[in-house]
């Protein structure tokens, strides 16, 4: 797994269209051509990360049917879209969606933007029944209760393919997820509870599996690594960031560098030879590593990977499922910890961790440092030191209820820090989380929100209500408009919601 690599290569959304026999051949051959040219121009658009492809004009209950399980039992399908162009009578379309197991969208457009005043007649009028024919398909979806992602407007709108495109990249990420393998080396640490959970809970929930390692199995790797290939990653640390003197070439601590990148190179061998596409560490079990994985947990987020500090595979799978959703977005996404306080000019945060920020987020070319870590008992660990861009960002924490699972969300603001922290030798970002600090704060406790989180300036909370409607948990959003009350009785009134559902 590299940057580079788009985890969206290979996945498709099938682009099917209602209609019926009612109107004649010549009807239904106008709704393929009309389909055709639609789902080109949303496969064309820039907004769509997986390619949308065109299936199938639907007219009988049993093309559906079958339409739909072969879309369940494609690995490459990870969504449809469903368009009505004329009426489709929905009784036809039971069979179909009581089997559907992968995200649908509903597009509630039309072929023609506008009505052709001079021209309009009744073969006009049966052909583009969009405005009455997608009101069928809301009404059995509704009433079934099939998840789904309505979309209003004319096929052509910017703001109808940016809709598209936003849950185009939240099922692909759930597609990975479904599939997603993570690596604990070691457990939990500390009898922590938020970093707790039921894995099986979770598999049953989002599909990916959670596997546990010994650190002899990791050391294992360490020991196949080259000197060659541990030379040549030290040069590219010196190519990329900025290395202090002392772990330079000649600098006296230059070893710590070279242990650094022989641990990244195990870590990558392991991790890839295992299919793995997020891990948990954590530094009370090191086994025989000489330091802290820091600078190669920060690398492998770089590229992608999940990552949760202290043992958190949830934080480590959403970690991932985000790195997915936001493949090639500006402004990066990290693992993060709200860390401590500043109570002045109305509050903020300052996150961070012990080493393991993702360089992604960075305003500047990172620090590449070494100094003591008063907590492990090894060596002292390299580190990535830098500053989080400033800009909107959200906060976003996987909560174990116990029996359902809650996504949490924040949207913050992210602000340069006032002064240097010369003396803090890890990375760190300054957020003020909205609507103000005292709500914020308040609302994540009562929603039991753990203190590890994936950062994301990448994202909008569009995506994560989205990635939870889907996924069928529940979505507690504290934004701009978060009043304490009324997030109050939202945890009240889903709790009985969840509750009906599950
Ligand atoms: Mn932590």
């Amino acid at each position: 797994m590299h940057s580079d690599k788009n985890p969206f290569t290979g996945q498709e959304i099938w682009f099917v269209v209602g209609s019926q026999h009612l109107y004649g051949d010549e009807v239904l051959k106008q709704v393929r051509s009309d389909a055709l040219k639609v789902v080109d121009h949303l496969d064309l658009s820039s907004e769509c990360i997986v390619r949308i492809i065109f299936k199938a004009i639907l007219t009988s209950s049993q093309e559906i049917l079958n339409t739909i399980s072969q879309a369940n039992a494609s690995p490459q399908c990870v969504g449809i879209i469903a368009w009505m162009h004329t009426f489709s009578p929905a009784k036809m379309w039971i069979n179909g969606l009581s089997i559907l197991s992968k995200p649908l969208l509903h597009l509630h457009t039309q072929f023609h933007r506008e009505i052709p005043w001079e021209e309009i007649d009744m073969d006009y009028m049966n052909l583009h029944q969009s405005a009455h024919g997608g009101r069928e398909f809301g009404h059995i979806t509704t009433i079934m209760g099939v998840k789904r992602k309505v979309v209003v407007g004319h096929y052509t709108e910017s703001r109808v393919l940016r809709e598209i495109g936003v849950w185009s990249r939240v099922v692909g990420a759930i597609a990975a997820m479904r599939t997603m393998k993570v690596a604990r080396f070691g457990d939990n640490m500390r009898s922590v509870a938020v970093t707790e959970g039921n894995k099986v809970s979770a598999q049953r929930q989002f599909g990916f599996e959670v596997y546990g390692y010994g650190l002899q199995d990791l050391t294992a790797c360490l020991e196949g690594v080259e000197d060659s290939n541990v030379i040549r990653l030290v040069d590219e640390y010196q190519e990329q960031y900025q290395v202090t003197k002392d772990l330079a070439w000649e600098g006296n601590r230059h070893h710590a560098l070279k242990e650094a990148a022989r641990i990244e190179l195990g870590m990558r061998f392991f991790l890839e030879s295992g299919g793995f596409s997020a891990f948990t560490d954590t530094f009370e079990n090191l086994g025989d590593l000489k330091q802290l994985p820091g600078l190669p947990v920060q690398r492998l987020m770089a590229d992608g990977y999940g990552f949760g500090a202290e043992g958190d595979w949830k934080t480590a799978a959403l970690m991932r499922c985000l790195k997915v959703m936001s493949w090639g977005l500006p402004g990066g996404l990290s693992f993060m910890e709200d860390y401590t306080y500043d109570f002045n000019q109305g509050g903020s945060v300052l996150g961070a961790h012990m080493l393991e920020i993702c360089p992604s987020i960075a305003e500047d070319k990172p620090r590449c440092e070494i100094h003591p870590l008063g907590i492990g008992n090894r060596s002292d660990p390299v580190r990535l030191v830098f500053t989080g861009t400033a800009g909107p960002a959200l906060n976003v924490s996987l909560v174990d209820l116990g029996y359902r699972f809650r996504l949490l969300v924040n949207e913050v603001d992210a602000i340069a820090p006032e002064q240097d922290l010369p003396k803090l030798p890890v990375a760190r970002v300054l957020w003020k989380p909205k609507p103000d600090f005292k709500t914020a704060v308040s609302a994540w406790i009562l929603a039991g929100g753990a203190h590890h989180t994936v950062y994301a300036p990448s994202l909008t909370q569009e995506y994560l209500e989205i990635l939870a409607d889907m996924m069928g948990i529940e979505c507690l959003t504290i934004n701009a408009d978060t009043t304490l009350s009324r997030f109050q009785q939202d945890i009240r009134t889903n709790e009985v919601y969840f509750k009906s559902v599950h």
